[in-house]
């Protein structure tokens, strides 16, 4: 049976309205405490130029238009004008001093701090996330935007400092000033209020719904501008050139479904923006307002000539305070919203619990996988009940076809993940119980898609800046995984710079180069143990037969599991699991299984051509 996938409006809304008041007020503090963490001298900043600027405001448009009417009106004297006039020059110079400074040298030194402190916050905890959140889409969802958005929330949270301060300062300045002409007047003024606010809340809302709407059609639409600049896909691109035309398909769908939904809410954001603009603004209330006026001065006399100027004068200057203060509500609702997104995602918190019950083993110890079950997700199990075994210093190999569960094995030994069911343990001890950064420690690993990063030779087998009292080890590291003879034709030695990212001089790897290169960061880190998963599939036979050679001799200090889909490199390996829809179905050494005439037989069978000549023992 059919079941009806909940509208997107509906989804959208239920999100909104969750935002509760206690919500939405933390949130906003979160922001503020964020753009304070992140440089306390800017948000002080920000609030004292908020104050300064309706201030001085408050003093010239109001305070000296008044002293100035009023001393005319009560014939004063002119000495007294022109001192007041010379005063205010004086405070106007200070303040224009004070802006100055603000704009010049704090916003511009102290925001791009902020914005840097910001993301450096995220990067590092994006670096620390389980790896299982980047296979959650939602999760996925939310990081880009917390990053991208980054930026704006410290801008929203800067605006918000503004928006309340100066409200405040207009509140009391004007407030006073009105209650102490006219308190009646306080009411038209007033008037505004309810109109703007609900409008700018629709106004609001409706903005907010587009760009989550919008964010994924773009996440859609620069995937593939990726695919067709990024250099990794250029090959791929050139040899399948009909990928492009999926490709070609999804953009004029993806373009669509944005010209669609900019007209879904084109009409809609149309009209908000419009009556948010023109319906709400000063011009019927001055009308009125004037009538007012003019009515209690002129008819009543209730009024001087220098009260009715000033009030008139100062009318829309409230009216902005007052409408400052409205639109503080609506903007920290949509502050909240962004705010949330990046809020969720530094303050998620790991399923990979740290522990630290046990010490590590100084030295290889036994690793055993005992019953482990795991899916990436609950309904479908990709390992199940895998048992293996491997002793100290023994060399293990992973086979079979692809999909078995091997990666994901290695996965878990890594504790990228942890296990559905079973257990991992390391010298009889379940690995959960180990320091998970010093349990990593213990292991080096290879992975299929290792990154070469736009740094120097050096900076990609540390992984970290170099200490140069360290090149030796670096050099040796290089010389056991093979990479020798690369780095003998390389001017620069370990400081060559790779990839052209940073450098237009860079230099690029061929695929088995950066294979050797990935494979020497394991033994410049000492790991007792080493998780290599197809360590030589870019390479050609003989240098994969080099690198098994030197592999064997370089990581005699080691323990080793290793994933190879070609059996010529695990003729060698003390036991060999084959696995086949995450399950281990044979296991022992090369010649066992050839006499067991199973699937790895089978498997040997069908590569053995290619390698027989090759291999004599
Ligand atoms: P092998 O290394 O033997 O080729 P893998 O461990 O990579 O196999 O994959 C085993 C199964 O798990 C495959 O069916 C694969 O599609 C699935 N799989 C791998 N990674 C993920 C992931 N991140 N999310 C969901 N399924 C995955």
């Amino acid at each position: 049976m059919m079941t009806r996938k909940p509208e997107r409006s509906d989804m959208n809304k239920k999100n909104i309205d969750k935002v509760s008041l206690k919500k939405m007020f933390s949130n906003n503090i979160f922001a503020v405490k964020l753009l304070f963490e992140s440089t306390p001298i800017y948000g002080t900043s920000i609030i004292i130029e908020a104050i300064r600027h309706n201030l001085i405001n408050f003093l010239e448009q109001t305070v000296l238009v008044y002293y100035i009417l009023n001393t005319i009106e009560k014939r004063g004297r002119f000495v007294d004008v022109l001192k007041f006039i010379l005063i205010f020059i004086a405070a106007d110079i200070l303040a224009a001093v004070i802006s100055n400074m603000y704009e010049q040298f704090i916003k511009l030194k102290y925001q791009p701090i902020a914005q840097k402190n910001l993301k450096l916050r995220l990067y590092e905890k994006a670096k620390g996330v389980d790896i299982s959140c980047y296979d959650n889409s939602d999760y996925y969802n939310d990081f880009v935007l917390a990053v991208s958005e980054a930026d704006r929330a410290l801008e929203r949270a800067e605006n918000l400092l503004r928006q309340v301060f100066g409200s405040i300062t207009i509140l009391l300045c004007y407030g006073l000033f009105f209650i102490t002409q006219d308190i009646l007047s306080i009411l038209f003024v007033a008037l505004s209020f309810a109109v703007r606010t609900v409008i700018l809340n629709i106004l609001n809302k409706l903005n907010y719904r587009f760009r989550l709407e919008e964010n994924k059609l773009q996440r859609k639409r620069d995937y593939i501008r990726r695919v067709f600049y990024l250099k990794d896909y250029a090959k791929e691109i050139r040899l399948n050139k009909s990928v492009t035309r999926k490709l070609h398909d999804e953009f004029r769908e993806v373009n669509e479904d944005i010209y669609k939904l900019n007209k879904e809410y084109g009409v809609k954001r149309f009209l908000a923006n419009l009556s948010a603009r023109y319906i709400s603004t000063d011009f019927f209330l001055d009308i009125i307002y004037v009538i007012y006026l003019v009515i209690k001065a002129g008819l009543y006399k209730l009024l001087s000539f220098s009260s009715v100027v000033t009030l008139y004068n100062s009318a829309a200057n409230l009216r902005r305070g007052l409408s400052t203060v409205v639109d503080i509500g609506p903007f920290m609702i949509e502050t909240s919203l962004y705010i949330e997104k990046i809020r969720q995602f530094l303050n998620h918190s790991n399923e990979i619990k740290d522990s630290r019950e046990y010490e590590m083993p100084k030295e290889p110890a036994v690793l055993e996988c005992r019953n482990v079950s795991f899916g990436y997700d609950k309904e479908k199990m990709v390992l199940k009940n895998v048992n293996i075994t491997v002793n100290p210093y023994e060399k293990v190999a992973l086979v079979g076809y692809n999909g078995a569960g091997k990666t994901t094995l290695i996965k878990l030994i890594l504790r990228l993940y942890d296990p559905t069911g079973g257990t991992i343990l390391l010298n009889g001890i379940d690995i959960r119980k180990y320091d998970l950064q010093e349990y990593r420690r213990y292991l080096g690993i290879v992975f299929q898609d290792f990154k070469i990063f736009a740094a120097d030779i050096g900076e990609n087998v540390v992984m970290d800046i170099v200490d140069e009292n360290r090149s030796g080890h670096i050099v040796n590291a290089l010389h056991k995984s093979g990479f020798d003879d690369k780095l003998k034709l390389l001017r620069d030695g370990i400081r060559t710079g790779l990839t052209r990212e940073f450098r237009y001089d860079g230099t690029d790897l061929s695929g088995g180069e950066a294979q050797k290169l990935a494979i020497a960061r394991i033994f410049y880190k000492d790991a007792h143990f080493a998780l290599l998963d197809e360590p030589s599939s870019a390479l050609d036979p003989i240098s994969e037969y080099q690198l098994n050679q030197s592999m064997y001799n370089a990581a005699y200090d080691k323990s080793v599991i290793f994933i190879s889909h070609r059996l010529s490199t695990t003729r060698r390996a003390d036991r060999i699991y084959m696995m086949e829809n995450g399950t281990i179905i044979e296991q022992g050494t090369h010649d066992e299984l050839l006499k067991l005439k199973g699937k790895y037989y089978e498997m040997w069978d069908a590569q053995a051509g290619r390698y027989k000549e090759m291999y004599v023992s």
